[in-house]
């Protein structure tokens, strides 16, 4: 187990070594649960980026020209790797981000491993084409080629699954891969790309640490890097579509949320409070782009619903806020302390905008975890429900990204698309109903990249998973990390 008397050190990797910054300055990393530094990693810079990039570039023709069949090999090669060393992947992902090690180990690693089986499994979609008759002499069939070096920028609320997922797709197609983690949560990517060192050839996955004020627009505007793909923030995506707009390139971008989760009084209402608390409070502390955080319920059931919600996460036996590295933790803390301040600045806008606090509110180890005196410095939020009577509020309008949902009664279902719509979000919606054709319309009437019906969050390989509207564009996916090439050839 990692202690925070422990302070470890951590290197980019490039060209398969484990790399200092050129300057050799390294960057903090602190413990949530703590507010402690319990790591140093890479401050890298742009002299820095010139080198990964080069590397990543001479390595691409020789991935380029395997088979897809060789790189399916590798890419499960690396999810067996998983199972030997999930524990520690696990591990370090709840130090850095607070993730509880509860979910990280037993839910985390084993997607990790899917996304590598299910990437080498779709190895042979990277090389598909077609066939198209031109006439009596004359043919024209298309290929499908890698793009050659692929950036992939990652947040600090997922750092492993988002690594993974743009990792996996772009390697197998035969790109080259350089992934950039947060400067928040920079350890466990940075430990996970020497793990796949060991099984890929030197150069073709390559992670930089460092901030991304200081090598953001070097990495993303640099012309060899061919397309950049970003899990993160509307602000940082619209800084990247400002930085390459005289040279753009392809650009993947998946970003924030504001998921309705919509109940009808005709639902299963004790599996509707399952989902909905697990998909804004407990699960990562509501640090997830897909968190229901804006809770619709049918008038007739409102009150019912709101005592249910409440009782459940007040009771301890459900809300176990504490240490992130203890198993019977369900919540941990907020992931960074601007982060924490983001958050509690929004549970006190919502009371200045006349919400009513259902449960919760409160913030700050020292006032939720008094009894444990090494948490009391952590960046701790409760879980928190805030009762609106209007959807334009600035709460139920702008990403929060924490452990705080705003709820308020429907009457009609036209009413609930209506409030579900009126977002410039469009990434995840839940729909809580047992009549079959409502549930088809919801899902034809509401605008987003993924909607549940009586269930939430639930994405898996093979299913695209994107965004709408400001959520984004683009998918993590093989075809992403391919082009289409026109080719004709007359017989003569
Ligand atoms: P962020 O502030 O946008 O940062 C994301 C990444 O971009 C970090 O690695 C960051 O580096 C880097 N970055 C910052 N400025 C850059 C620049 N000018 N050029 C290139 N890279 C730059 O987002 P975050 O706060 O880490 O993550 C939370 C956000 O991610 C939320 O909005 C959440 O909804 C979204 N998210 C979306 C999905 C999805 O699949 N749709 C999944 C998870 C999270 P530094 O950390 O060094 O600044």
């Amino acid at each position: 187990m990692i202690t925070t008397t422990e302070l470890k050190k951590f290197h980019n990797l490039i060209n398969g070594d484990q790399t200092p910054a050129s300057t050799g300055d390294m960057l903090d990393n602190m413990d949530p649960s703590t507010g402690e530094v319990w790591a140093k990693v890479p401050r890298s810079t742009i002299e820095d980026v010139e080198t990964v990039v080069a590397s990543a570039r001479i390595a691409f023709p020789s991935w380029a020209a395997l088979s897809s069949i060789e790189r399916a090999q590798y890419m499960r090669r690396i999810g067996d790797l998983l199972a030997k060393h999930g524990d520690e992947l696990s591990a370090l992902e709840t130090k850095g981000n607070g993730w509880v090690i509860r979910e990280t180990s037993y839910g985390l690693i084993p997607a990790l491993e899917q996304i590598w089986y299910d990437a080498a499994g779709a190895a042979s979609e990277g090389s598909e084409g077609e066939t198209i008759q031109m006439g009596q002499s004359s043919f024209g069939y298309t290929v499908r080629e890698p793009l050659g070096v692929v950036l992939g920028i990652t947040p600090w609320n997922a750092p492993l699954f988002t690594f993974t997922i743009k990792a996996a797709y772009a390697l197998v197609a035969g790109n080259t891969v350089i992934i950039k983690p947060s400067e928040h949560a920079t350890a466990s990517s940075l430990r996970y790309g020497e793990l796949l060192a060991e099984i890929l050839p030197p150069g073709v996955l390559s992670v930089i640490s460092g901030l991304g004020s200081e090598i953001g627009d070097a990495l993303v505007s640099h012309p060899e890097i061919n397309k950049v793909s970003l899990t993160g923030s509307g602000t940082t995506a619209k800084a990247i579509a400002k930085t390459i707009a005289s040279n753009p390139k392809p650009l993947i971008f998946e970003l924030g949320g504001k998921s309705p989760n919509i109940v009808f009084a005709d639902a299963d209402l004790d599996k509707a409070v399952e989902g909905i608390t697990a998909s804004i409070f407990t699960g990562n502390a509501g640090q997830l782009c897909v968190g229901g955080s804006r809770i619709l319920i049918q008038r007739s059931i409102f009150e019912e619903m709101i005592t249910r919600i409440k009782e459940k996460m007040l009771n301890p036996a459900i809300t176990r806020l504490g240490d992130p590295m203890n198993p019977e933790s369900t919540m941990g803390p907020i992931a960074n302390f601007a982060q924490y301040e983001k958050v509690c600045s929004y549970i006190e806008l919502g009371v200045e905008e006349g919400a009513e606090i259902v449960f919760g509110g409160r913030h700050g180890g020292d006032v939720l975890l008094s009894g444990q005196s090494q948490l009391s410095n952590g960046y701790w939020v409760e879980p928190t429900l805030l009762k609106v009577n209007s959807n334009s509020l600035r709460i139920c309008q702008e990403e929060i990204f924490g452990p705080v949902a705003t709820v308020m009664p429907f009457d009609t279902e036209e009413e609930a698309v209506a409030i579900a719509n009126d977002t410039s979000f469009g990434l995840g919606a839940g729909v809580w109903t047992n009549d079959l054709s409502r549930a088809h319309h919801m899902i034809r009437k509401i605008t987003a990249g993924n909607v549940w019906v009586n269930t939430y969050g639930r994405v898996g390989p093979g299913l695209p998973f994107g965004g709408f509207k400001e959520s984004g564009y683009g998918t993590d996916s093989i075809l992403e990390y391919t082009h289409k090439k026109a080719c004709v050839i007359e017989l003569g």
